[in-house]
């Protein structure tokens, strides 16, 4: 169910059980642009039933976050201009030489270029995969673009992210709202789930640029002001106390800087830094 965030601004909600990410919605007076295309054609039909329902301009644009695939399989059921970053659109261009048949979808996973997930959701979720070819991104920018959807200004800019490196943001003045894709999460590495930790501090800064009280997330739907704070606050404080990479020595750390234990969130986050000097240091 489509749900309403403000007049102009609606979402999708994730569903983690489906490798579903949330979607948006952003209407100006005279067009609608959509934040991610789903993980598949079926998300991506679902969607586009739910904005049918409502009387809303037509969907002009559809900008895609990053490239990962839960985010822009559903690329071809939208007849609308799709926008991406340089970066992200070189992924996707691997993605377009892909074939979709049983066959070759097992090879990739054999070969770690495809998640056994994706597999999975695209052999449900994704009809027709004979000859299934997705579609090239029709604007690729740099940096960063704005667009007016009529008397709704929106800003789509790349930002640095500790969860991908061509993670782009849209921003909504007006509204105060943002939305930011994965950005804010970790990513995984070898099986090992980490934060780059060199890059938390400059996309905090990056993201706290913004003048929001609204965040969507990919895989979170919505926090506000506070809950993401507190999610900034138990980060840094949990990435202080984490120089080697051993996890023993990072809580020590952490016990003596703050005089508690970490708690259940901070100890994930411990884990994950820690998790990244071992990357870091191979
Ligand atoms: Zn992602």
């Amino acid at each position: 169910m489509l749900k309403q965030l403000s007049e102009t601004i609606y979402y999708l909600p994730n569903q983690n059980d489906r490798e579903r990410p949330t979607l948006g919605l952003v209407c100006g007076n005279q067009y609608s642009l959509i934040i991610d295309c789903g993980n598949s054609t079926q998300h991506a039909k679902e969607f586009l039933l739910e904005i049918e329902k409502l009387n809303v301009p037509p969907v002009k644009y559809v900008v895609i976050t990053h490239a990962h695939w839960d985010h822009f399989l559903g690329m071809n059921e939208f007849d609308a201009t799709v926008i991406v970053n340089s970066q992200t659109n070189k992924i996707i261009k691997e993605w377009q030489d892909y074939s979709y048949d049983d066959s070759s979808l097992e090879k990739y996973v054999n070969t770690n270029q495809m998640s056994s997930m994706c597999k999975e959701i695209i052999k449900t979720d994704i009809p027709n995969r004979d000859d299934f070819k997705l579609n090239s991104p029709d604007v690729i920018f740099e940096n960063r673009l704005t667009l007016d959807l009529g008397n709704k200004v929106c800003i789509i800019e790349t930002i640095k992210s500790t969860h991908t490196n061509d993670s782009t943001i849209i921003y909504i003045p007006d509204e105060k709202v943002i939305f930011l894709g994965d950005s804010p999460y970790g990513t995984t590495t070898n099986s090992l789930y980490h934060f780059k930790q060199s890059l938390l501090l400059p996309m905090i800064n990056d993201i706290q640029k913004y003048d929001a009280e609204m965040f969507l997330l990919g895989h979170e739907s919505i926090c506000d002001v506070d809950e993401m704070n507190i999610y900034w606050k138990e980060l840094t404080t949990a990435s202080r106390a984490v120089k080697s990479p051993c996890l023993e020595s990072a809580t020590k750390c952490f016990k003596l800087e703050n005089k508690r234990d970490p708690n259940d969130d901070e100890l994930f986050f411990l884990k994950a830094f820690v998790n990244d000097q071992i990357i870091q240091s191979k």
